[in-house]
């Protein structure tokens, strides 16, 4: 890396729906603690979309809600480049050149992919299959480093320093190795309340905590998360839906708030309803304060608008510096 050169970090959320506390924990709340130190380009991915969303009616409201998620989590669009991904059209062109380098086969097996066969047999399109490929673009477009995403993206991620390392390797050296990124340790997978996978936009809506969850709602979901009598050892191992329980304590409540349930536990004196009930007043203490600002940002059109273009200004202008390049060393200037 020069000296005194920022490091780039890129990363994206798809406009699919409500953002939620795994969006929070596992992307958002890195990005903001990133923008001071890093050059970072965040983008809501409204392409990404289109592969699972085709019907496109309530993209823009979608569009405009995770961009002011973003910024009443603390996200400043002075410091990163906040845009939106198909405001960019240098993503298409390096979307269409990694395709190249990229085998039928490997994509077929991505888990991912597997995953979204299964939920909509009836729509398994090309861009399904070359998700890998058009996320690769949009971070190797910018010379990415670092990935600020969930442990759910951790493969993708290798994917994307396959393509980058295999354009390296063709046609010489123009992309770094993007890596996965979390401040300090491993990836975060935010667990859904019911413990049966993990909270997300469209699957587990019950059992998922979305940023715009009013406290009544917030109080209900976190209720009727599943516990049992307790334990009859002490020191005995959490069962999963009881680890959840506490993961997600750990995110939200006080130190010593935690250290009293962890010792409640083990000492096998719980209660299951008092630590819910403590859990859910921390969540709304959380959640109430982002969603209230989200919702005076999310209706000021013009504000979005300001910020999206002002964003892709920034992405355009890093992409297409990516893309000289790209067209040089692939032999396309003539
Ligand atoms: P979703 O799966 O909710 O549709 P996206 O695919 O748009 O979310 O992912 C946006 C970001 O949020 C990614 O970095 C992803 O890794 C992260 N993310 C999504 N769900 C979770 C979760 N339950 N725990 C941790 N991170 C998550």
């Amino acid at each position: 890396m020069e000296k005194g050169k920022k490091q780039i970090v890129m990363s994206g959320i798809r406009p699919t729906g409500f953002l939620h506390l795994g969006n929070y924990f596992g992307a958002l709340r890195n990005y903001v603690r990133m923008q001071d130190e890093y050059e970072c380009y965040f983008m809501v991915a409204d392409l990404h979309s289109l592969t699972t969303h085709p019907d496109t009616k309530e993209l823009k409201g979608h569009v405009h809600r995770v961009l002011a998620e973003n910024i009443a989590s603390g996200l400043d669009p002075d410091k990163a480049a906040l845009f939106c991904q198909s405001h960019v059209r240098e993503t298409s062109e390096l979307y269409l050149y990694l395709n190249m380098l990229a085998y039928k086969g490997e994509l077929e097996k991505t888990p991912t992919f597997k995953d979204k066969v299964r939920l909509q047999p009836d729509n398994v399109n090309a861009g399904l299959l070359t998700y890998p490929v058009l996320m690769a673009a949009d971070i190797l477009l910018h010379r990415a480093a670092l990935v600020p995403v969930g442990k759910d993206q951790e493969q993708h991620l290798e994917i994307a320093r396959t393509y980058a390392n295999r354009f390296n390797h063709r046609y010489g050296d123009v992309f770094p190795e993007p890596q996965a990124f979390n401040f300090g340790q491993a990836l975060v997978k935010v667990p859904s309340l019911d413990g049966a996978g993990k909270m997300s936009k469209s699957e587990n809506q019950n059992a998922t905590l979305y940023l715009a969850d009013s406290d009544d709602l917030i109080r209900k979901k976190v209720m009727k998360a599943k516990t049992d009598s307790g334990p009859t050892e002490p020191n005995s191992v959490k069962p999963d839906y009881i680890e959840n329980i506490f993961l997600l304590m750990n995110l939200v409540s006080e130190k010593d708030v935690i250290e009293k349930f962890e010792s409640d536990f083990n000492n096998c004196v719980i209660r299951y309803g008092d630590m819910k009930k403590q859990l859910a007043e921390d969540m709304v203490k959380f959640i109430a304060p982002i969603r209230e600002k989200a919702e005076s940002i999310r209706t000021d059109e013009k504000y979005l608008k300001e910020v999206m273009e002002k964003g892709a200004e920034k992405a355009r202008k890093s992409a297409n510096a990516t893309m000289e390049k790209v067209r040089e060393h692939m032999g396309l200037v003539y």
